[in-house]
């Protein structure tokens, strides 16, 4: 897929206050080196920010997982199709995935996963997961049979979503 980029002025407009907030948050101890900016059709800044994960003892609280839900919270809605990411650093598979739930299409990002890497952030367990070629981090563990409690939540749900 090929993107017309965004001019220069308007990605300084959002990779400017994700830089600014993460700094600032990296300097009180807050998270790590990444921030992020979401950013609606119109345009409009929802959210710019950085990472939480020290702040809130939150191993998910990446810049662009809290993007997400941050605003999702404020625009109360679960789909964000119309929001466009600029993340300071490429968003690791996580982030990835979250943004992909939000129906996010476009993310725009400056430094890399092997940025990251080389300052001691490496997501390289999570892609090589993901892409089969090292699964021995997380064993997963399908139970073919009894488990009948969990069938049951399909049932439920069913039976619930019958009614509406
Ligand atoms: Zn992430």
């Amino acid at each position: 897929m090929t993107h017309t980029l965004p001019s220069a002025e308007v990605l300084d407009g959002y990779f400017g206050p994700a830089v600014e907030v993460t700094l600032a948050g990296m300097r009180a101890g807050d998270g790590g080196p990444f921030g992020a900016t979401l950013v609606n059709s119109e345009g409009e800044i929802v959210v710019a920010l950085g990472n939480t994960v020290l702040r809130e003892t939150d191993i998910s609280g990446h810049a662009e997982m809290v993007a997400v839900r941050e605003a999702c919270k404020k625009l109360n809605t679960l789909d964000l199709s119309d929001c466009v990411m600029y993340a300071t650093c490429e968003p690791c598979p996580m982030c990835v995935a979250v943004m992909m739930w939000a129906g996010i299409k476009t993310c725009y990002y400056a430094s890399t996963h092997v940025d990251a890497g080389d300052n001691g952030f490496s997501d390289m367990h999570l892609r090589n997961y993901l892409d089969g070629s090292d699964t021995s981090t997380l064993d997963m563990v399908h139970l073919g049979e009894g488990r009948e409690d969990c069938a049951s939540i399909w049932t439920e749900f069913q039976a619930l979503n019958a009614q509406n």
